[in-house]
């Protein structure tokens, strides 16, 4: 009987979105498949559970599905229903709740009808009904008034929002994170325009759990992968004997090599959960705190997850610089030449080992969504099939 390493064609390390899917492809690839997870639980930043109140929350910060990838939503819905809904998210400025993202809502919300109507007629000559605009740009532009408007955008959403959530100001920050929530000039309150967004009707675990059951799949929780594999002088290790299958890393790539040249820098997100002995906290799924507070938004679950429960459960996000102690979670990777030099610097180091594939928001050092993480894990998959 084939025992231990023998048993398996491909080891996957993470059980997150990139982790689960790629298992399930190599799966039935036919490919025998090891998960090793460091968490006692699947899913990633994805997990989602019943806390003690009986609430249905997001244990790593609220997240909502949303896609135009039609193969994402696809192969996501081969493993659970949907609860559909167009996410929205207001902002507390000054105790007052107004859309977020900035759109022509939130334009008459601020200057009232008459001048918001002037507004309105110039940001739609400038850059059309239904188009959206990432705020530094808007902040460039010619017209007076549309800076205006800019300013009022850059000060009241941005500015400290973003030096809560990244330490830096956004024009220290690679634009393209600002540019993921920009002006709309249109009267859509949601916060995406995706066609199909929402939540997995049962949650997110449970879609995990559907993926990962298979009976070429196994799946070892509290594992850290490190324990089991060695990645050197061309070759992995895998309990101390070289493997020669696939090997799928999806954590930090830095901590791979004991972060030899240094800690690849990330943010951490500190996650307080607060539960309330009342039907409704703030009758909104996503209040983001844009001016006030240390952190920077609060979720109240029953309105992202539509569960009907007594009491409510919010939790509120503190951002900070991750260090790498003991219990601290990478959530962010922060772009920059500094930061993908440096990155680059450790992908070398696996340049020489042809069946080690990096995948993943952490090992790849990329911000991605779960759509692309899936649209991704199906794209490696298909690149790893054709090879066998
Ligand atoms: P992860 O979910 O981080 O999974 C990696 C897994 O690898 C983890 O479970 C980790 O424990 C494991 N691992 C790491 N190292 C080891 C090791 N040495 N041994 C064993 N296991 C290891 N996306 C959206 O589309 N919509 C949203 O609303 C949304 N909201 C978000 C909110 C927050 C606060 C955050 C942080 C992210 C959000 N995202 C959202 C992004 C989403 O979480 C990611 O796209 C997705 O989780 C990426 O999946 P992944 O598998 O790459 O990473
Ligand atoms: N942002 C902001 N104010 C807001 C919402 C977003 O300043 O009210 C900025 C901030 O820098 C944030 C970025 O836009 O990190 C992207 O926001 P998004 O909601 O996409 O971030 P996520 O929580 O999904 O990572």
């Amino acid at each position: 009987m084939k025992k231990g390493r023998e048993m398996f064609d491909s080891v996957i390390i993470g059980a997150g979105v990139a982790g689960s899917v790629a298992a399930r492809e190599l799966a039935e690839a036919g490919r025998k498949v090891l998960v090793l997870e460091q968490r006692a639980h699947i899913g990633g930043n994805c997990y989602d559970e019943k806390d003690e109140h009986g609430i249905w929350i997001h244990k790593y910060g609220p997240h909502i599905f949303h896609t135009k990838e039609q193969r994402a939503y696809d192969y996501l819905s081969r493993f659970t229903e949907w609860y559909e809904f167009g996410h929205e998210v207001v902002a507390n400025v000054h105790g007052t709740l107004i859309p977020v993202p900035f759109n022509l809502n939130t334009l008459h919300m601020v200057y009232g009808k008459e001048k918001a109507d002037a507004m309105e007629e110039k940001l739609v000559n400038a850059f059309g009904m239904e188009s959206k605009v990432p705020i530094l740009k808007l902040r460039e532009h010619e017209d007076a008034d549309i800076r205006q408007i800019a300013d009022y955008v850059y000060e009241n959403i941005f500015l400290h929002y973003t030096m809560k959530q990244w330490g830096q100001t956004p024009e220290e920050i690679d634009p393209a994170v600002t540019g993921r929530v920009p002006v709309l000039i249109s009267y859509d309150n949601r916060y995406f325009q995706e066609p199909w967004q929402g939540m997995p009707l049962n949650g997110y675990t449970a879609m995990f759990e559907a993926m990962l059951e298979h009976p070429n799949i196994t799946v070892e929780t509290e594992t850290d992968a490190r324990n089991r594999l060695e990645f050197t002088k061309g070759q992995v290790l895998f309990d101390g004997d070289v493997f020669w299958g696939e090997v799928i890393y999806t954590g930090p790539l830095d901590e791979l090599f004991d972060c030899r040249f240094g800690r690849l820098p990330y943010r951490s997100l500190n996650f307080d959960f607060e539960y309330l002995n009342q039907e409704d906290y703030q009758g909104h799924s996503v209040v983001n705190y844009t001016i006030s507070e240390a952190f920077t938004r609060i979720t109240e679950f029953k309105y992202l997850t539509g569960q009907k429960a007594e009491g409510t459960t919010i939790v509120r996000e503190y951002p900070f610089a991750y260090t790498g102690a003991e219990g601290e979670i990478p959530y962010y990777s922060i772009a920059s030449e500094d930061n993908q030099r440096l990155y680059e610097k450790y992908r070398e180091l696996l340049s020489g080992i042809p069946n080690v594939y990096l995948l993943g928001r952490l090992a790849e050092y990329k911000y991605y969504n779960i759509d692309a993480m899936v649209m991704k894990a199906l794209e490696l998959s298909d690149k790893i099939r054709l090879r066998l």
